[in-house]
Formats: structure tokens, sequence, C-alpha cells
């Protein structure tokens, strides 16, 4: 039996994404629909977030509509489908600093907080650099940045400085550094609790937007193709892809991209009345489908 519960829910989506940002290279290919989400485990006495999404105020607004976001729905509603309150919440993993993963750390004033060093540290120095570097911060919402250093004076985010083992029982986090951003982080959660885990998970942050990403478009010659939205190199985006699948011995669908349409299909899931997608990946013991 599974250590932790796994849920990924949806809290909005943008209709209508190029196809050639979730996979690089190509263009004039349409677009696919690209729903935010973040992850829900329930287990070993935690209630663990990965990433948190954002706040639908303010500059977070502002990105939202740039991109298109829309049927945007807060935590307190999302983790309702769940029986979870924000204030229930005990851990929370950022795996970048986009606004969509990381603006909505205000909301939840029980947890303590996970983050690379090297994503912070790397966000700040690039809004330095001034108008024109703009692209390096797209996605980042400045007022997320100040958030976090204010959580990290309360003594609720720590800072990591690249891989650790057992950051919570089970779970391990990894530096991806210079892929999507800076600093990215991807989480992997061993759900039988063993070092040599039969039953190992990673959530990717965006390292990956969609299961394309780890196979290309060819069933016949597969091969990675990376996003195409990066600070880093593609290099680097391309090998992390491989670790990631690696560490799940090629099992494609243990390698969760938050942003995939698809993880529906995959799992057992569920539609909620505001027409959001709540995603089973794993039952605990004692732990009741919130699909069924
Ligand atoms: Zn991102």
């Amino acid at each position: 039996m599974a250590d932790y519960s796994i849920w990924v829910l949806d809290y909005a989506a943008v209709e209508k994404f190029p196809l050639s940002v979730m996979l690089y290279g190509p263009q004039y290919q349409g677009t696919r629909k690209l729903p935010y989400a973040y992850v829900l485990l329930k287990g070993k006495g935690g209630t663990i977030l990965i990433d948190t999404g954002y706040d639908h105020v303010n500059y977070g607004k502002t990105l939202a509509e740039l991109y298109g976001v829309t049927n945007y729905h807060g935590p307190v509603e999302v983790l309702a489908e769940c029986g979870v309150r924000p204030q229930d919440v005990t851990t929370v993993f950022i795996t970048h600093a986009h606004f969509d993963h990381m603006g909505a750390m205000g909301h939840f004033p029980n947890a303590k907080f996970y983050v690379q060093q090297r994503e912070i540290d790397k966000w700040v120095w690039a809004l330095t650099l001034g108008p024109e570097y703009r692209f390096l911060v797209g996605a980042v919402d400045p007022a997320d940045i100040v958030t976090a250093v204010e959580l990290t004076r309360q003594g609720r985010l720590v800072c990591l400085d690249g891989d650790h083992e057992d950051v919570l029982p089970g779970i391990d986090v990894h530096l991806a550094a210079d892929t999507h951003t800076y600093g990215s982080m991807y989480v992997t959660l061993r759900n039988d609790g063993k070092r040599d885990s039969q039953d190992v998970w990673i959530f990717a942050g965006d390292l990956l937007y969609t299961y394309d990403n780890l196979t290309g478009l060819d069933p016949a010659s597969p091969q990675f193709v990376p996003i195409g939205l990066a600070v880093g190199s593609q290099s680097n985006l391309i090998f992390a892809s491989a670790e990631m699948l690696r560490s799940v011995g090629g099992e494609h669908k243990r390698v969760i991209p938050v942003h995939e349409n698809r993880l529906q299909s995959l799992f057992p899931s569920r539609r909620t009345v505001a027409g959001l997608q709540v995603v089973e990946l794993a039952l605990a013991a004692g732990e009741t489908s919130k699909v069924a």
C-alpha cells in the first residue's frame, strides 16, 4: 500500500497554448489545452503541496491575462475537492518561481516552504538587469520574490542547495540548474519508502510540459524534445528529462507534467462543477477516493 495519496488538481487553464512552446521546434502546428495545476500529497502525517498556483490579483492577474489564462479558482475551492483546507497544508515544495507555481504562497499560513536557493538568488539578480532583459523574468511576479524573502525572515522558507534525500520521509528533491529556470527543482516520491523503490513518482515542475517531451511526436522513433521556454539550455533540459525517466525505470507515466491535459485519461479522474480536473495517482491506506 502506498505511503502517500497523490492528486493533481487543476485550478485554471490556457485553452489554446502554442504547441511550439510545449515542445521545442514544431512551428505552425497549432495549439493544445494547457491546464494550470498543482500536486497534493497526503500521508505520513503531512499534507503537502508541490507548487501553489497564483493569486488572481495585481500583477499575478496581469500575467495571467497576458498568457490567456481562464477559469481560475483559488486554493480554498480547489483543495476542498479533496477535503483539505489551505491552513491544513504542512509543507510546500516550490519547483520554480514562475507566478503560476509560486504566486499563492501567502495562502498557506501553517506551511513550511522549500525552494532552491539558486532559484531565488538568480531571479533577484535577473530583476536588477533592466527592462531590455525582461525576457529573463517573463513569468515572474517580483511580489512573489518579496513574499519568499519575508517567509525566510519568518523561518518558514528553506532555501536548499542542490539535491537532498528524505526532506520528508520518502521525498527527495533534485536541482535541475539552468533549465526552464535557473534553479528549477523536481521532486521524487518513493511511495513505498524504500531507497531502492519500486513505486517512484516524479513531479517535474515545468521541466516537462507534456509527456511528448520524453518521446517526441514520432512513436516509431522516440527522442527527448525539450520544452520551448528556457532561460537555461536545451541540453540541460534534455539531460534532466533523461535523468527523471531513468529514476522511474523508464515508465513514462510516472514522470508527472502538471500542464499535461492527458493526465485525466491516463489515471482515475473527475471533472468538478467548476470544470476542473481532479486526477488521482495513488491512495494511501485508509484514504478514500476523491474521484469515485
Ligand atoms: Zn514555469
